[in-house]
């Protein structure tokens, strides 16, 4: 996997230009940053100033103390009660989604002797974690309890379900959001020094910049994956290319792969490349794909294998063995994109760019190659 540094600055650029300046940037890095990885992306999104980061569980913000990060890391996921003395020995910021956490919460601080950030999610309609809008006092009293108990409570967020395709669903949950802030009795402390509030992710930024607040939660369009038809599209970040390792001149009626599903018509020319579902190509591509090779469009034949994976190469006679194959990114006027793939494969960008597996390298650089 290729990677453009410069590509996720732009798309970082694009974001913050899209909220504007008071809006504090904490981009999301969990999955190994949708699987482009983890420390070169903070390398980049650190330099270009972020405020903090965004993980979904304590042992990717350990990971990111263990690395060096000093700057504020949001572990989003309601984390285990097991987990919370490291997420507290590596001062990360937790968040609450049920009384019991705060309860939690208030034992791990004990425990390490010291405090602990709290964002309290808000559920306005994504159901799986947080606690509902229509009841503040069920945290607000839950806050102030913990509160004189080490849990320092330093935000408030909700997360919004369908911002990539309807802005009424945007403005209903930021309603209720508001509506649950405005009918809490802020815990003691809160409104003191830093306190966040925040709900947007990347398409909530780009379709409905006025719910900024203090800070935003951008991910997948970072990383190149669209979000949403009527949205503008992220610049291209991620390419997945590999080479032809073999060329076979197949005669009529020759069969390709595990259960023969590809039959050669009449005389076709097969490229073997190497890479295969074991590096985390989708499987279900086989028969259905497509690659660039010379700058030409060819399609997968045959089934996908672990390791490697069959290209028609039959209109391009001058493919050899060495030659890079695109199964993902620009080659020559054609392009091959994330969503591209994630709609072939009936799915989405994020599961996609999460699903290249370690095998695959990741190659950091604006320069081209494979
Ligand atoms: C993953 C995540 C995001 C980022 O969402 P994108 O759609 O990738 O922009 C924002 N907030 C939370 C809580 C998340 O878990």
């Amino acid at each position: 996997m290729h990677v453009r540094p410069s590509a996720l600055r732009e798309n970082l650029a694009r974001i913050a230009s899209s909220v504007g300046p008071e809006a504090r940037l904490v981009p999301m890095v969990k999955a190994d940053a949708y699987g482009l990885g983890v420390e070169a992306a903070v390398d980049v999104l650190e330099a270009a100033g972020v405020w903090g980061l965004g993980v979904a569980t304590v042992e990717e913000g350990v990971a990111l103390r263990a690395s060096g990060v000093t700057r504020p890391v949001i572990v989003f996921s309601p984390a285990p009660a097991s987990s919370l003395a490291d997420a507290v020995a590596a001062d990360l910021t937790l968040t609450a989604s049920m009384a019991q956490a705060f309860e939690d919460l208030a034992e791990a601080a004990a425990g390490a002797g010291g405090g602990v950030d709290v964002h309290v999610e808000v559920d306005t309609g994504m159901g799986r974690a947080g606690f509902d809008w229509r009841a503040p006092e069920a945290w607000s009293d839950a806050a102030r309890e913990a509160a004189g108990r080490g849990v320092r409570w330093t935000g408030c967020f909700t997360h919004l379900h369908s911002a990539d395709g309807d802005a009424d669903s945007v403005h209903t949950q930021w309603g209720r959001f508001q509506e649950a802030l405005s009918g809490m009795e802020r815990a003691a402390g809160v409104g003191e020094g830093d306190f966040l509030v925040h709900a947007l992710n990347s398409a909530g930024a780009l379709r409905c910049p006025e719910y900024a607040a203090d800070a935003v939660r951008p991910g997948i369009f970072l990383y190149g994956g669209g979000v949403g038809a009527d949205l503008p599209a992220p610049t291209p970040v991620a390419a997945v290319r590999a080479r032809v390792v073999h060329v076979k001149e197949a005669r009529p009626g020759d069969t390709l792969g595990y259960g023969a599903t590809h039959r050669a018509k009449g005389p076709e020319r097969w490229a073997t490349v190497a890479i295969g579902y074991g590096d985390g190509l989708p499987r279900i591509l086989g028969n259905r794909g497509h690659a660039l090779v010379r700058g030409r469009k060819v399609r997968i034949i045959g089934r996908i294998s672990m390791d490697v994976t069959v290209v028609d190469i039959s209109d391009v006679p001058a493919a050899e063995p060495g030659d890079v194959v695109t199964f993902i990114g620009a080659d020559g006027e054609e392009e091959i994109t994330v969503d591209d793939v994630a709609e072939l494969a009936g799915t989405i960008s994020y599961e996609i760019l999460t699903g290249f597996t370690p095998r695959l390298p990741r190659i950091w650089s604006d320069r081209d190659g494979p």
